[in-house]
């Protein structure tokens, strides 16, 4: 029996695509598309995705497992055209205990909380949390603007049934609270196959309210971050928005009305009434000390109103250009007046418009560089700059990645941080977990073999 015979004995003839519609899991968020997977194979269930996954392993075929394919760091694509194993239809809810939830991997991040009791949410929430899935949050670590009160979703995940390449399907993590599946956060699919996720609810906070500082300078508003914390406020959210993010969602459908202004901070704060008022006090204190003016929501309406600019920053891109890199550095909070200052200058070097969204309360930068795609110099200075931004940002005392994940876009950057020591460290590490390399091949670490192509040589390289 051929492979695509055997795979499709296991999940039915429509379930593997060879036609032209494989080619659009050849691309993610990212901006360089990997080769056209030799087929995609979308098992229904746990017992369907072992059988895959088996199959795959006993021919030693490569391949690349996938969730929704929203990775902004192109973790997803298959580099050589290898097999593509989609999980999207593991969706289901597998059972709700306590504060406890178990689902299977291919279940939109949106949809754990719509199935949890109304006292309890799930706390990780990257922006992409209506399509992006629990396996790939899992294999990226991903967090959203919650990060800086709830932590990423490391600290969410309670334990993980996972398949490794020697065909052992093994359940680790979630025996106590010191025992975690750890290995398997952040791996982006280079050590095993999330089967099931036993995820932690949190109960939901009695009081929300929203507030909004307006900035004349990065600076100042660099500033207010600092002073929030050192007036003893955690904020639920603390998210800033420069010049250029404000024009492109000003002129976007997501217009919200923001002032014209230098940056913009939203902040979300949460708890009982009398600390929330509290730390609104000193939260206002913190921004006027730093030369801000500042809003705060008075109902629930205005709160959706200011946010919904911010979470429509991204998309919102699209009104200013046609495509654009998402940068994600994670720096130091004290360190974010200058370190914004040095991508404004590097922006000015290489003539391109970086617009600033990001979550300020954990200095996770995410610098968004439009570009053309017609034109091959203009992709050239992007990429060029963004590999400035990341050095810029990780010899400020930064890491190379805040939450998309290392992938293929940052494995030039991995040098920056990591000793050759430590990067031999990681390769035994993948030794240990994939001796044949048959898992997402090529990415996070550069591993014999792995040449960077075409726009990726320009990331890794400086070429
Ligand atoms: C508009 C937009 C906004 C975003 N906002 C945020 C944000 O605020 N915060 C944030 O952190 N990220 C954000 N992202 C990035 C992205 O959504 C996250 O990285 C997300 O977790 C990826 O999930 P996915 O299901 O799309 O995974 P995919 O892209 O399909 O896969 C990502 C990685 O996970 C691996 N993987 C997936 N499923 C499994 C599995 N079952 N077992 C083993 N490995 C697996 C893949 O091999 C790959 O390495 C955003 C993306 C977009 C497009």
């Amino acid at each position: 029996m051929s492979l695509l015979q055997e795979l499709r004995s296991v999940v039915g003839e429509q379930w593997v695509i060879t036609t032209e519609e494989r080619r659009l899991y050849s691309l993610d968020g990212f901006t360089v598309a990997g080769r056209d997977p030799e087929a995609v194979v979308l098992p229904e269930n746990e017992e369907e995705a072992v059988k895959v996954v088996k199959t795959l392993l006993m021919r030693g075929e490569p391949f690349v497992v996938r969730g929704t394919g929203t990775s902004l760091s192109g973790a997803s694509i298959p580099i050589n055209g290898e097999v593509v194993v989609s999980m999207s239809r593991l969706n289901r809810v597998l059972s709700l205990e306590g504060m406890e939830i178990t689902v299977g991997p291919g279940i939109a991040n949106i949809m754990v909380t719509k199935n949890a009791p109304p006292d309890v949410f799930y706390a990780p929430d990257p922006s992409s949390y209506s399509v992006s899935s629990i396996g790939g949050n899992v294999s990226h670590d991903s967090g959203g603007i919650h990060v800086v009160k709830y932590g990423p979703t490391f600290n969410h995940v309670v334990g993980l049934r996972v398949m490794l390449t020697n065909g052992e399907v093994i359940d680790v993590g979630g025996r106590s609270v010191m025992d975690d599946a750890g290995i398997f956060v952040g791996a982006e699919g280079t050590l095993g196959v999330v089967l099931r996720a036993r995820l932690r609810l949190t109960p939901r906070p009695a009081t929300t309210l929203t507030l909004m500082g307006t900035f004349d300078s990065l600076r100042d508003a660099g500033q207010a971050v600092i002073n929030t914390y050192q007036r003893g406020v955690v904020p639920a959210a603390m998210e800033m928005m420069d010049r250029n993010s404000i024009e492109a969602v000003e002129r976007s459908k997501f217009k919200t009305g923001y002032p014209r202004a230098e940056a913009i901070i939203l902040v979300e704060l949460d708890g009982y009434g009398a600390q929330v008022e509290e730390e609104i006090r000193r939260t206002e204190a913190a921004f006027n000390e730093a030369g801000g003016r500042v809003i705060t929501a008075r109902s629930q309406e205005e709160a959706d109103k200011l946010w919904r600019g911010r979470k429509g920053a991204f998309p919102a891109m699209g009104a200013v250009s046609p495509a654009y890199l998402t940068l994600d550095n994670n720096i130091l909070i004290t360190k974010l007046p200058e370190v914004l200052e040095q991508i404004s200058k590097i922006s000015e070097r290489y003539s391109v418009k970086v617009a600033n969204v990001f979550h300020a309360g954990d200095g996770n930068l995410h610098p968004l560089v439009p570009y053309d795609p017609q034109d091959p110099e203009n992709l050239r200075r992007a990429l060029h700059a963004a590999r400035e931004i990341a050095k810029v940002a990780v010899e400020s005392g930064g890491v190379p990645s805040g939450e998309h994940g290392i992938g293929v876009e940052k494995i030039g950057f991995m040098g920056f941080y990591y000793s050759e020591e430590d990067l031999e460290a990681m390769r035994r590490v993948k030794k240990v977990f994939d001796r044949s390399r048959i898992l997402n091949k090529c990415k996070m670490l550069r591993l014999e073999g792995c040449e960077p192509v075409g726009q990726l040589r320009t990331l890794w390289e400086g070429d």
